[in-house]
């Protein structure tokens, strides 16, 4: 079987009796055990969920042939709820949790005939930028294997990239679907705040928590993405919008779009070979029509600092409900309750939680509350209130996705400010709620991937698609493997 069948051609493969379901799965899983223990990409294999799962869909493919993943092996971050089968967030805390429910995503992509392979590695509660903040270790970069593969979803990036599945689902609170998915040289979808329905996804900070997909190609992102889009009543928060047909609307025609591009960020701290690869990708997109008009967002320069008050602020409040009482792993305490409470959170939760939760503590306390959480919610609304100012005269905004490529394990993880500030083209997006698709453009001179993002208007994730479709037609990436992907 071919090793980069994508969602599409997989799918049609199934629905056509061209191959069985069974095989599908069966390779797949096969690469999973050659890769995995390189890679550590999963936190569990679902190898035999899965293969009873296309089992099923070979004995009813003539019900079924309709169906829109029919047969498509997928993978799931650890952060979305799986029923009856562990979801840890990547923390000792939920050792021994099993949902009993489906994520309405999950429930989705069943309906629509995928096959779920396993569930990805992440940073712990998608605290982090590296995987290197998981209870599980870290997961490797397949184009380097002592690189970390970006983070918190670097699972699911690396389950794409090295072929270990053609789709994955993840969650991106402030670039955990794109950064991985630039530094893995993957396509990644970050919906709309709303787009997508967040029942069953652990709480990490509510207004910014976003899931969507990674895949291969941009095609392959819009057809995962029409699966999993739309109002769902189980999520206060989830838009009534209806959902365009993504699929047939990209078009390999930029339709002369305008591009805005923030100018004046692209300054201090960004690696020459980004910015290179950036300029170039802009080139193709103009040559096809498109045309660049430089853009201000003036308050850009406190993206950074408001997501690292909002987040955390939101994270400690959603993460005092791990108390050893309803979930997973409670510390022997001699049945005194504070000391079971305490325990419980000290040995349950990794150093970067712990910091996430004590920063967003003391930004919500009497007396800080106003200087630091109310003041980053005006800064918030000042950089939404850029945002819009800036799509009044253009289409999509774009920047690099991240400000360099992958580092070495180990480099960055005493050092969170570092860390952090490699966040700051992603964050802006979710603080703002506006869509945002990572698009590989490049490598470095080691053989590193690069990305580059666009921005687009609320609830137009089609002009993303349109636009992100053209620049791929045209540089196809994906004809590149990373050597750590299994033939
Ligand atoms: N790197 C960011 C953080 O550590 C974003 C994480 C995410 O999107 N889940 O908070």
């Amino acid at each position: 079987m071919a090793t980069d069948w994508t969602v599409t051609e997989l799918r049609t493969a199934v629905a056509q009796g061209d191959v069985s379901a069974l095989d599908v799965c069966e390779t797949y899983l096969q690469r999973i055990s050659t890769a995995n223990n390189d890679l550590n990409a999963f936190t569990i294999i679902l190898a035999d969920v899965a293969r009873a799962r296309a089992e099923e869909i070979d004995r009813r493919r003539n019900e079924w042939q309709h169906l829109p993943l029919l047969g498509v092996p997928i993978t799931i971050k650890d952060v979305i709820c799986t029923q009856g089968i562990p979801t840890t967030a990547g923390s000792q805390i939920l050792s021994g949790f099993t949902p009993p429910y489906n994520a309405t995503v999950v429930t989705r992509l069943l309906n629509a005939g995928a096959v779920v392979v396993g569930k990805t590695n992440c940073d712990e509660f998608a605290m982090g930028s590296s995987t290197e903040h998981s209870a599980y270790g870290p997961t490797r970069n397949p184009w380097a294997r002592d690189h970390i593969p970006g983070g918190s979803s670097g699972g699911a990036a690396v389950a794409v990239a090295a072929r270990l599945a053609p789709a994955s689902i993840a969650s991106d609170t402030g670039g955990s679907i794109r950064q991985p998915a630039a530094l893995c040289g993957v396509v990644g979808l970050k919906p709309t705040y709303g787009r997508v329905s967040r029942y069953g996804l652990l709480a990490f900070a509510s207004s910014l928590d976003q899931i969507g997909p990674l895949t291969l190609t941009v095609a392959d992102a819009a057809a995962v993405f029409q699966v999993i889009a739309g109002h769902d009543p189980r999520d206060a928060t989830s838009s009534t919008q209806p959902v365009p047909d993504f699929c047939t609307r990209l078009s390999h025609d930029p339709l002369g779009a305008r591009i805005g591009v923030p100018r004046h960020i692209l300054t201090d701290g960004i690696d020459a070979q980004v910015l290179e690869a950036f300029d170039k990708a802009l080139t193709t997109l103009t040559d096809q029509g498109a045309t660049v008009h430089e853009i201000d967002l003036p308050h850009m320069d406190y993206a950074v600092p408001v997501y690292y008050l909002v987040a955390p602020a939101e994270a400690s409040s959603n993460l005092a409900r791990y108390d050893g009482v309803r979930y997973g792993f409670r510390a022997d305490s001699d049945n005194d309750l504070a000391k079971m409470y305490n325990q419980t959170r000290d040995q349950g939760f990794g150093a970067e939680v712990k910091r996430r939760i004590m920063l967003g503590t003391y930004v919500l306390s009497a007396g800080y509350y106003d200087a630091y959480y109310v003041k980053a919610q005006r800064v918030r609304s000042l950089i939404r209130r850029d945002y819009d100012q800036a799509f009044a005269n253009v289409d999509v905004v774009a920047m690099p996705t991240t400000p360099s490529c992958a580092f070495r394990i180990g480099e960055r993880v005493d050092d969170p400010l570092a860390m952090y500030l490699g966040d700051v083209f992603t964050v802006s997006a979710n603080l703002t709620g506006l869509p945002a698709i990572n698009v590989p453009c490049g490598f470095t001179n080691n053989h590193l991937p690069i990305g580059f993002q666009l921005m687009g208007r609320p609830f137009d994730e089609s002009t993303l698609l349109t636009l992100a479709d053209a620049y791929e037609q045209h540089c196809p990436w994906l004809a590149k493997r990373p050597p750590l992907a299994p033939s």
